[in-house]
């Protein structure tokens, strides 16, 4: 296949913005032109055996079975308090669109790279009451003069 570039202005590249240029260096995905065309279910595929990041759209989601793979749902406790910390949003892996114009997306990470890209939300919340029981007063100001004594 012959690629053929055309300039959008004078030179080639030039009078391109800052997001463009971005843009360009975006993976494309899956392909979907008449002369490489993918399905969803291959792509999908795909990205399992490489143990690759997967963005699902809601609508994509129920099709996915991440148990069945070794796939995880993608968790970071969101320090805003905007989301639940389960969203993930980018370009849908199944449908190609935008996921924060479809409700939300749902990441899903390999078991083999959680523990290195998520926090386990069980662990996370251990971890809170942990500290939570740390924080009693009573006990800090036992803690304190005992210190000075
Ligand atoms: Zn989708």
């Amino acid at each position: 296949m012959m690629e053929i570039f055309i300039p959008r202005h004078e030179k080639l590249g030039e009078g391109f913005s800052f997001k463009e240029k971005l843009d360009s260096f975006e993976h494309p995905g899956r392909r979907t032109t008449p002369h490489g065309y993918q399905s969803p279910a291959s792509w999908i595929s795909d990205l399992v055996a490489l143990k690759k990041l997967i963005i699902l759209c809601p609508f994509c989601r129920i099709k996915f079975n991440p148990g069945k793979h070794n796939y995880r749902r993608f968790y970071i406790p969101d320090v805003t308090g905007l989301t639940d910390g389960y969203v993930v949003n980018g370009k849908c892996d199944g449908c190609k669109q935008p996921t924060i114009n479809l409700g939300g997306g749902a990441g899903f990470v390999h078991e083999a790279e959680y523990s290195k890209t998520c926090i386990d939300p069980i662990d996370a919340r251990r971890k809170a009451r942990a500290r939570a029981k740390a924080m009693n007063p009573y006990l800090y100001i036992q803690q304190n003069r005992r210190r000075s004594q």
